[in-house]
């Protein structure tokens, strides 16, 4: 089932979320919504906040803009940041409405420690793709956005945009 996806400014995007105890036939259900949901959008991934579940799981799939599909959920995901700082050209989120997009510093390598849906612990190094995006998801179990990222200006800028554009579907 695809989900409705929480867009900002909407408070939930900002809250931390709760680890995930059991994995119940419901988590199973919400991770395969998520990666349909995430595959329509289309994206690369989807954290569980951004459909309105205070959770900490992610989905993601560094393959989708290949289309050779590599899905991956990950349970309680937790990262150490290594490497050299890169700059992330051109980022964007599902909840980050008009399709913005804004360069973001992140790290070039990350190790990952999470769990999978079977409940198997995940212990590797991701690089490249597949490390920006962790970060950009696993930063969305924290409340944040990229746009917490960006210069103040850039950010005041959106916001007055995004501001105007809820004025006007109030008015109208
Ligand atoms: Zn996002």
């Amino acid at each position: 089932m695809i989900l409705d996806i929480v867009t900002y400014p909407d408070p939930r995007l900002k809250e931390a979320c709760e680890p995930v105890g059991e994995i119940t036939p419901e988590i199973r259900q919400l991770a395969a919504d998520m990666l349909e949901t995430m595959y329509a959008a289309p994206g690369v991934g989807l954290a569980a906040p951004q459909v309105g579940r205070n959770i900490r799981m992610i989905v993601m799939d560094d393959g989708a803009q290949e289309e050779q599909r590599r899905p991956r959920v990950l349970i309680n995901p937790q990262l150490t940041l290594e490497g050299e700082k890169i700059v992330s050209k051109q980022e964007g989120c599902l909840s980050v409405p008009f399709n913005y997009r804004a360069d973001v510093t992140r790290y070039e390598r990350v190790r990952l420690r999470a769990r999978d849906l079977d409940g198997a612990e995940i212990d590797e190094v991701l690089t490249d793709f597949a490390a920006i995006i962790v970060q950009h998801e696993c930063d969305h179990l924290d409340g944040l956005l990229f746009i917490d990222h960006i210069s103040r200006l850039r950010r005041s800028l959106y916001d007055t945009k995004i501001k105007k554009c809820l004025k006007r579907k109030s008015a109208g």
